[in-house]
């Protein structure tokens, strides 16, 4: 099968089409016609190299669309054509993490396109319980750029800070993949949307997407105006997903009680905190990583009600990952990059 390969980490020159073995089936897995795959900051970090060995040449890629091309002889539940994406975290299933719904709690847990292969490729295969049926209301390309965003936004927002009706929150990014996937769900939660970009096109596509209001991060402070829009009280949640720069005003504007999540550090690994603002005021700041199959379930039910909506920035051939991922590193997208054959 055709693939697109990096055999050693690096720039995006290196990555490049290649003739690759096509995946076979165990018994319990099944193979996916890719038809198209979104990209993440991921499959950058991957392809840059991130401190572990990982087989190679690597395809990588999490967010698979595609039609079943094949299954293994235990699959009854599923057959070949089906219309499916494959869950982009992957874990044992059996363990007490597991048992509990903490998926990505799992000593085994993976991210397709991670340590295993993944969908910039002609075929992927993973086990029958990561496969997930969809409609045909949405095309591939837009089923490719619904799982692991929206997956990590809901696990967030919906289970860890456990947005509620009228609580004010702030959502870095809207122009990100994971904003513009957060923005919908904390609307659908009933909270009030507070987001920041640095353009006022993005902010005006994010008000589109039902967000209450939008500050654009050059022209102001963020946390400044967090506190003037919740009048002086600060905001009740932030998502956070940029690192250095952000979290120490985030932490200024959060109001007594409140919760940040934060699920990536786009931006830098280290942050420093005032421990006595923190203490003080009561913060919960709590780690994310992705979410567990149940959440992706709940999360596929509402697309399907079309209760939210994936955004596409751009699409791009298969031939064209390296162009993709130079757009996605330059910030200038709104919504997700895909890729498709
Ligand atoms: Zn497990």
């Amino acid at each position: 099968m055709r693939a697109v390969v990096f055999k050693e980490h690096g720039g995006p020159e290196k990555l490049q089409m290649a003739e690759m073995p096509e995946p076979k089936p165990g018994p319990e897995e099944v193979l996916v016609r890719v038809r198209a795959c979104a990209l993440n900051h991921l499959d950058l970090w991957v392809r840059q190299g991130l401190g572990f060995p990982i087989e190679m040449p690597h395809i990588g890629g999490s967010d698979i669309a595609g039609e079943i091309a094949d299954v293994g002889a235990r699959v009854r539940h599923l057959r070949v054509g089906q219309r499916v994406i494959i869950s982009p975290g992957i874990s044992c299933g059996w363990c007490a993490q597991c048992a509990g719904g903490n998926d990505s709690q799992c000593a085994e847990f993976d991210i397709m396109g991670l340590r295993r292969q993944g969908g910039y490729a002609e075929f992927a295969k993973a086990h029958m319980k990561d496969i997930h049926p969809v409609s045909d209301r949405l095309g591939f390309d837009e089923w490719a750029a619904v799982p692991l965003v929206f997956l990590t936004a809901w696990h967030m927002l919906v289970s860890r800070a456990r947005l509620r009706p009228g609580e004010t929150v702030l959502i870095h990014a809207a122009g990100s993949g994971i904003g513009s996937a957060a923005i919908q769900i904390a609307k659908l939660c009933g909270a009030r949307v507070l987001t920041t970009a640095g353009s006022d096109a993005k902010l005006d596509m994010a008000k589109r997407l039902g967000a209450d209001a939008g500050i654009n991060y050059i022209r102001e402070d963020f946390a400044e105006r967090a506190l003037q829009e919740t009048g002086g009280c600060g905001v009740d949640v932030v998502f956070e997903h940029i690192g250095p720069d952000t979290w120490p005003r985030n932490l200024r504007c959060m109001g007594r009680g409140a919760r940040m999540v934060f699920c990536g550090a786009t931006a830098g690994p280290q942050a420093s905190v005032d421990i006595r603002m923190t203490f003080l005021k009561q913060h919960s700041l709590i780690g994310c990583y992705m979410g567990g199959r149940r959440e992706l379930m709940e999360v596929l039910r509402l697309v399907e009600a079309g209760k939210l909506r994936p955004v596409l920035d751009r699409r791009f051939g298969m031939a064209e990952v390296a162009a993709a991922q130079e757009r996605m590193a330059q910030r200038k997208h709104f919504g997700k990059i895909v890729v498709r054959w």
